[in-house]
This record gives structure tokens, sequence and C-alpha cells, in this order.
């Protein structure tokens, strides 16, 4: 792993500060996606990567059958005007193949599903027939050839390939390979992610608050983004502000794990010792990037693993998570490095700020009276205000360079959890 080091200081406006985008690219072009596969169930395979192509040993449908309930029949009998009465000389069920074949003024009834019977290509829906009794149907001159029927293959031909190495299965996806056949699946190992938080302040939940302590609420934040990402995780819980402690922390994480989080101090280097202890284990960027919140994160290879060293604002956290984390934890999975999805949309309000550096503004994105997309912040900016974060549903991007909002500015909005 190569990290590209820079110089920085605390000023917000310092030329030498990180861009997102070239923090992003520094953080992916150190990174290799992950090697190692196991074999699982398709249902365990929800989120997993495949680790090799899919390609389709069948035809989906596997038979040319009828998208209706109605009569099959031979398209060049249907009537081309007026309307024509057939003899119904057979029932075609779905999961059975009839043998019958249709003479001139026969047709067959038909439900979903069934394959079509011999020499018939065409369903009239059984709501556009009239039936005359038990034995005959009427139908008149609106059908074409051809139509409410579903050729064999028109979905997935056999000897396609279905996905490609590198997929992450979606509930859709595993429908698809559980239509072909497949039991277990071939897929990526999933990364080891080890994190814990730092700070003397800190309790966990359970014990006793003292005085000018808090609760660590950073660990259950990341706890929950690493699970949804699907992630193995290892929680080292809360490590003191202490030099030997912090390397053995530092330690056993890396031993164990792909990718190694941290929040609090260390993402600056809060005591001379830590920065001391990090650069002593592997080789770390001290970043400041020009972003609000979360403007220091530490970057780098502690042993064999990844590692990030988040700030310790719980919003800030989350944030620096989310735009940099999640995705390089999917690149290391998968080899694919998603991107957000970005959408416009009004700004409900006047927004301030002055250009320098890339805001992340906590919104809610709803729609207006008129039924247009409308945009707000979800309540007070602070990076430790971890309430309207809770509330947020998007981020508003106000990039490097603007100068505030005018009320009904179309602004850039990035949706939680969208990306492609
Ligand atoms: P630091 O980066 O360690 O200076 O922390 C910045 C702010 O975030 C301080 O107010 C800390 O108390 C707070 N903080 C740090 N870690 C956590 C945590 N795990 N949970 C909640 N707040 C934290
Ligand atoms: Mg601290």
């Amino acid at each position: 792993m190569k990290v590209t080091t820079r110089a920085s200081c605390a000023d917000p406006s310092d030329p030498l500060a990180l861009t997102v985008d070239q923090a992003t690219t520094a953080i992916r072009d150190a990174l290799t996606p992950l090697v190692g596969d196991q074999q699982v169930a398709i249902r365990a395979a929800l989120g997993r990567v495949l680790a090799t192509d899919c390609i389709s040993p069948i035809d989906v449908p596997g038979h040319t059958n009828s998208a209706m309930d109605g009569y099959a029949l031979v398209g060049s009998e249907l009537p081309k005007d007026g309307v024509r009465d057939y003899l119904v000389v057979a029932t075609a069920l779905a999961g059975q193949c009839i043998t019958q074949a249709c003479a001139p003024g026969e047709c067959v009834r038909i439900m979903t599903g069934a394959p079509m019977p011999p020499g018939t290509d065409t369903v009239v829906m059984q709501e556009q027939a009239e039936r005359l009794d038990d034995d005959r149907v009427r139908l008149d001159a609106r059908h074409r050839t051809g139509q409410n029927v579903r050729q064999a293959g028109e979905d997935i031909r056999r000897g396609t390939q279905v996905f490609a190495a590198g997929r992450r299965l979606a509930p859709a996806d595993l429908g698809v390979l559980a239509s072909l056949g497949f039991a277990e699946l071939r897929v990526r190992r999933r990364p080891r992610v080890a994190f814990f938080s730092t700070g003397d302040e800190l309790r966990s939940i359970g014990e006793p608050l003292g005085e000018g302590e808090i609760y660590d609420s950073n660990r259950y934040t990341l706890y929950a983004m690493l699970d949804e990402l699907g992630v193995e995780i290892m929680d080292l819980g809360v490590v003191k502000d202490d030099r030997q402690a912090l390397h053995s922390a530092f330690v056993q994480a890396s031993a164990e794990a792909d990718v190694v989080i941290t929040s609090g101090g260390v993402s600056v280097g809060e005591a001379d010792y830590t920065k001391e202890i990090l650069g002593g284990l592997g080789e770390m960027a001290f970043w400041t990037i020009a972003m609000k919140p979360g403007r220091p994160l530490t970057f780098g290879r502690l042993g064999d693993a990844a590692f990030f060293g988040l700030p310790g604002n719980p919003v800030a956290v989350m944030l620096t998570f989310q735009q940099f984390v999640r995705p390089a934890l999917r690149y290391l999975a998968s080899g694919h490095w998603p991107t957000p999805l970005v959408i416009e949309a009004r700004s409900g309000v006047a927004l301030k700020k002055r250009p320098g550096r890339f805001e992340f503004v906590r919104g809610i994105l709803a729609y207006d009276g008129q039924g247009r997309a409308e945009v707000r912040p979800s309540g007070a900016q602070g990076s430790g205000i971890l309430t309207s974060m809770s509330r947020a549903n998007c981020f508003i991007l106000l990039d490097e360079d603007c100068a505030g909002v005018v009320e009904g500015e179309l602004v850039r909005v990035q949706p939680f959890a969208i990306e492609i």
C-alpha cells in the first residue's frame, strides 16, 4: 500500500488541505481488493460478492408458455374480421406438457405458465373470449399472431453470462440465481473490520457516568454502518488515551483485521505519541480535508491492514465513514468503487456558506405542496449534534466554490445509501 502523505495544518482555508475528491482518489489508489473466496448457500448470499462469473446452465423460461389464462391456437386461424367459433379440445395446465395438436377451428384452454401445445403460437386471454358452452368459444378479430406468449429463453439464454464476478447480490439476483437452479454460490470472503473508540472521557453503555464523562456513541453508529455493509465486525471497545493501551490495541487490531477503524483523538494525533505509535507500526498520512464536518482524517497502513483514523465528533464519524470508509470497504470486497447517487432538488431555505471547503449539510428531502422535491436542513449543524443526523435522509452538497444558496435554488442532494 502506498499512502499519499501531505503536509497539513489546522487552518480550514489551508491551501495544503486535500479536497474530498483528492482524499477519495488517494484512498482508492492505496487499496487493493481482497482475495479469497468461499461457498455459501443461496439464502446466505444476500449482500455477498460473486467470486466467479455466473453462466446460465438452462433457458429461462425453459419452455415457450402462456403469459395469460385463456385459449391457445394457431395464429393463422384467427378471424380477420367478424367472429369465429372454435372447439375447445383440451386443457393445458402449468407444469404439464400436452401433446394434443390443434386442427383448424380448434383451440386449447390454457393456464398461465403452461407450455404451449404443439403447433400453437398465440393465446387469447379469457376476458376477451366468449365462452359459448362447455366445448365452444367465440373469438373476435382484435388479436395478433404471437400475442401473450413467453418464448423459451426470452429472459435468459442457456450459456450466456448472467452476472460477472464482483457482482454484489441483491434480492432479485438471488431470485434469478434460484431460477437457474443454483443451490450454492462461490462468493468472495468478507472484509474483517476491527474498530475501537479512543478517549479518556468515554464510558461504555451500562457503566455509570462520572463528572465530565460521556457515553461512547461512535461505536454504535460504526457498528450499525458496518453491519449494513455485511462485513465481519470486531468491536474492540473503548481504549484510553494512553501510550501502552493504544499501542497494544493497534497491534491486536491490525493482526486480526483487514481494516482498522478508530474514532477520536488519534485522527489528528491528539497526543504526539499517537502519531509516533502509528508511524512506527505502518505508513500514515495525517490529512486535513477541506470539508465540513470531518476535517481531520488519518489514513494509512497498519501492519497489513488498511487504517482509517476518523475524527471524534459523532457526526464527523458518520460522514467520513459514509464518504470514504464505506466505498473503500465495498471496493475491498468487490473491486468496484461505488458512487453515491446525487440528484438535484430545490432548497426550501437560503443556506449560508463561505467558499473554501466542501460542506455536507444534513438535510430532509421531501415533497413540497406542488409535489416537487424540496430539501431543507434537518436541524442544527454542529458536528457533535447527532439528532439532526438522525432526522436527516440526505446530505445537501455545497461544493468548495459555493458561496451560499438562495431560497428556491437548485442544490445537489445525496440521499442516504443509494449508490450505483
Ligand atoms: P477528539 O477527536 O478525541 O478530540 O473528540 C472530539 C469530540 O468528539 C469530543 O467532544 C469527544 O468527547 C467526542 N467524542 C470522541 N469520541 C467519541 C465517542 N466514541 N462517542 C461520542 N463522542 C465522542
Ligand atoms: Mg479524544
